[in-house]
């Protein structure tokens, strides 16, 4: 039986700049059920990450105004203390970035750091140093207990990410949130981890976060897709939504501008204009500079959401969508 694991109901994250407010993230819903991968894909600084930061009170603290609710395993994580919420992170929430080395300590070999998250378990020493060599064999890391005991700067960009991904492991979370895991990484070691992810899901049902501006990652990986523009979610659907029938301009002209062959060219290509700023935004649909099918009540009305199946929807003021 489908059972969801975290909803967001209307995120809207405002940070304070100099001239106002930024609207970052605005009226963002979606939930994600045990056991699925969900793509969160658009353009660099459509919101992406704003919205993990926000699911994990990870975001600087000083310039942010968030409203909305976060509801995980049925609590309302706003409600939570962050001393609560620090026992969310890592052990019920895990979360891996682009750039493993941000999140590596230098001085301290990487066994010892995978050791540290299994020893707030009350675990002795030695069985969590057997649980991280078992770790790295899991992760597919070469000569695991060599690896344990080396330097995050000894490694390659790939062996880090599985450390990062390993660390990630060793607290089995309900939910992990991967933040473009594979953007630094050649092809091949990008499939690796993606198996590694997907193995993740399918033994331990874990829920998988996916942020990405790669397509081609989505079509290989995800069940579900979010196609985030400036702050908004445009479309949302089954990745077969998205890809065979996509409604919304936006992930129509996406999709055209999607060449096939290779992971590299899965990458969003550059489409005309670009993105409003997003201080003092006013209503309307933030596309419409963009959008070939731009008229009168565009500028001056929200879109609607348009329901195109139970699973399928998509903002906008053309009932069906971009021709
Ligand atoms: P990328 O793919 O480049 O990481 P993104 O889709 O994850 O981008 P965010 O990093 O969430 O996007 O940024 C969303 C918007 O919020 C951008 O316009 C960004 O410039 C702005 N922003 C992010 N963090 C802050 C901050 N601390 N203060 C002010 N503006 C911010
Ligand atoms: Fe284009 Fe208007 Fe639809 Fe926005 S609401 S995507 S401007 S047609």
């Amino acid at each position: 039986m489908r059972e969801e694991l975290l909803r967001l109901n209307n995120l809207c994250v405002d940070y304070r700049v100099k001239d106002g407010y930024l609207s970052a993230v605005k009226d963002v819903s979606f939930s994600i059920e045990k056991g699925e991968i969900f793509a969160i894909v658009g353009e660099s600084g459509c919101g992406k990450s704003t919205i993990a930061h926000s699911i994990l009170r990870l975001l600087p603290d000083h310039n942010e105004v968030i409203k909305g609710n976060i509801i995980f395993n049925g609590e309302n994580l706003n409600q939570y203390s962050d001393k609560q919420m620090e026992a969310v992170r890592g052990k019920k929430i895990g979360m891996i970035f682009q750039n493993p080395l941000d999140s590596l300590n230098p001085v301290y070999t990487t066994g010892k750091q995978v050791a540290e998250g299994i020893m707030l378990d009350k675990v002795t020493r030695e069985e969590a140093w057997k649980r991280v060599v078992n770790l790295y064999n899991d992760v597919k890391m070469p000569d695991a207990e060599r690896r344990a005991n080396s330097f995050p700067h000894e490694l390659s960009g790939g062996m880090r990410q599985r450390v990062m991904i390993a660390m990630m492991l060793a607290r089995t979370p309900q939910l992990l949130i991967a933040d473009e895991p594979t953007t630094a990484l050649d092809v091949t070691i990008e499939a690796q981890i993606l198996n590694i992810i997907k193995s993740l899901r399918d033994e331990h049902n874990t829920s998988v976060m996916l942020i990405t501006h790669n397509f081609g990652l989505v079509a290989e990986v995800a069940d579900k897709v979010a196609v985030m523009y400036a702050g908004e979610v445009a479309e949302q659907g089954t990745v077969f939504d998205i890809f065979d029938n996509p409604k919304h301009p936006y992930t129509k002209l996406l999709m055209k501008a999607l060449p096939r062959k290779t992971k590299k060219e899965g990458r969003l290509q550059t489409i005309e204009g670009s993105v409003p700023r997003l201080t003092g935004v006013k209503r309307g649909c933030r596309f419409e500079n963009r959008c070939p099918y731009s008229m009168d009540i565009c500028r001056t009305e929200n879109p609607p959401k348009i329901n195109v199946t139970d699973s399928h929807f998509f903002n906008c003021h053309l009932e069906k969508g971009g021709e």
